[in-house]
């Protein structure tokens, strides 16, 4: 059974102090992912985790992951000044954006940060636009489709993202010929995965290109990227990734790659979902319920304050706080108020017979969560609790009010 870390009595007490709808954060869980993540890549001299800011852009959060020694992947102007405003500098830090303004090349090499290049026409941009740094990393794109047997994980072909093998070959010659002297290559070919065999295979395919690139143009590749994409069990059925077997696949296939052609590189990775995902919570207040050809409830809580199910038909686990062991007999849809018909965190979902004030717990809301949200229906985004270690809550976000809303707009002054 998938239950919160906290019961009814608990959230009733926290609700006490903020009103639902909001994101909970359970700092303990996330500290043992990290750590567990952490120990699983210790084999490797120089791996570090850089959290994928954009998963949970929260500064309490971040802080808390740079004490369990991870840096940040960034990809915009805002995410480094995150970054920036918490002290993480150099190569605490991984730019890895597309579409790169010119801006923020520049303060990205204030930063010195690293940067990941998504693609060939970008070095001469960055040339132009901040310089061309001696350590620097490059996105590739294998194109095809990425198969692990007979499963097709992922479609390279159809992505955005990275260069091809003769870009990159080419950009490592004209990056060294530029001053650049060490390199990483980065590749994001599946997402949210809990197959343990994505990293290894990844690693495989990016180890091999690393030796092969080394000896046709004899620069340094000193660290590969592999970015992120391992997947959280977001149904009770699920099994969660063994991330220390990932961990020791990774290695094996190094073994075979890396060491054996007497190289050294360090790993880098670029999880989000993996590190806060799973420690994450929507917590909101049934509303309505309403009865017509099928059986509606209405929550507090919207798609502006978690859009995976409206956006990807995403499932969420949901919890009714106090009925965990109640027969799941009754079949709703568990709805939000916005003027669309997917703003719908479950359809057709068998829980328990649900009355209005029940509280309604939004499962793995950690990642891609709050950090998707928008305005849309004029609706205001949530606050953010941490559940600290001790038990104890401290508000690190407050809800957004309609003065936030309005605040783009110049009429303000006449209400
Ligand atoms: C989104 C993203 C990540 C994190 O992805 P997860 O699925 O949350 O692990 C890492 N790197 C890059 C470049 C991304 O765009």
């Amino acid at each position: 059974m998938k239950v919160p870390v906290f019961n009814k009595e608990q959230i009733q007490e926290i609700i006490k102090k903020y009103p639902t709808p909001f994101h909970l954060y359970d700092e303990k869980g996330i500290r043992e992912t990290a750590r567990a993540l952490n120990d699983a890549f210790s084999w490797n001299e120089g791996y570090k985790e850089y959290f994928a800011v954009k998963a949970l852009p929260n500064p309490t959060i971040l802080k808390i992951l740079k004490e369990e020694g991870c840096g940040v992947d960034c990809a915009s102007e805002t995410e480094l000044m995150l970054a920036e405003a918490l002290g993480f500098t150099g190569e605490e830090i991984m730019f890895s954006s597309n579409v790169t303004p010119a801006k923020e090349y520049v303060y990205a090499r204030k930063l010195d940060a690293i940067i990941n290049l998504d693609d060939y026409s970008h070095i001469d941009f960055l040339k132009e636009n901040g310089g061309i740094p001696e350590t620097i990393c490059l996105r590739y794109n294998p194109g095809g489709d990425f198969q692990i047997g007979t499963s097709i994980m992922g479609s390279p072909w159809d992505a955005k993202y990275g260069m091809t093998k003769t870009q990159l070959m080419a950009g490592i010659r004209k990056l060294s010929a530029m001053g650049a002297k060490k390199f990483g290559i980065h590749a994001f070919l599946s997402s949210n995965t809990t197959d343990k065999n994505y990293y290894p295979y990844l690693a495989k395919e990016l180890f091999t290109l690393a030796v092969e690139m080394n000896k046709l143009t004899g620069a340094e590749i000193s660290f590969i990227n592999l970015s992120g994409g391992i997947g959280i069990p977001y149904r009770p059925e699920d099994r969660p990734v063994d991330i220390k077997e990932v961990g020791e696949g990774v290695r094996k296939m190094y073994e075979r790659t890396i060491a054996k052609a007497g190289m050294k590189v360090a790993i880098k990775t670029e999880l989000g979902r993996f590190m806060t995902g799973p420690h994450g919570y929507l917590v909101s207040t049934v509303l309505h319920e309403k009865k017509i050809y099928k059986d509606y409830i209405g929550l507090d809580a919207c798609a502006v304050n978690l859009m995976r199910p409206a956006m990807y038909g995403a499932y969420h686990h949901i919890t009714v706080m106090g009925k965990e062991d109640a027969p799941h007999d009754t079949l709703y849809d568990v709805t939000g108020s916005l003027c669309e018909n997917n703003d719908k965190f479950a359809v057709n979902r068998a829980l328990p017979k649900i009355d209005i004030g029940d509280i309604v717990v939004i499962h793995d809301t950690g990642a891609h969560g709050f950090s998707m949200g928008y305005n849309y229906n004029g609706k205001l985004r949530s606050a953010e609790v941490l559940l600290k270690e001790d038990g104890s809550t401290q508000l690190i976000r407050r809800a957004e009010t309609p003065k936030d809303y309005f605040a783009t707009l110049d009429f303000t002054d006449t209400f």
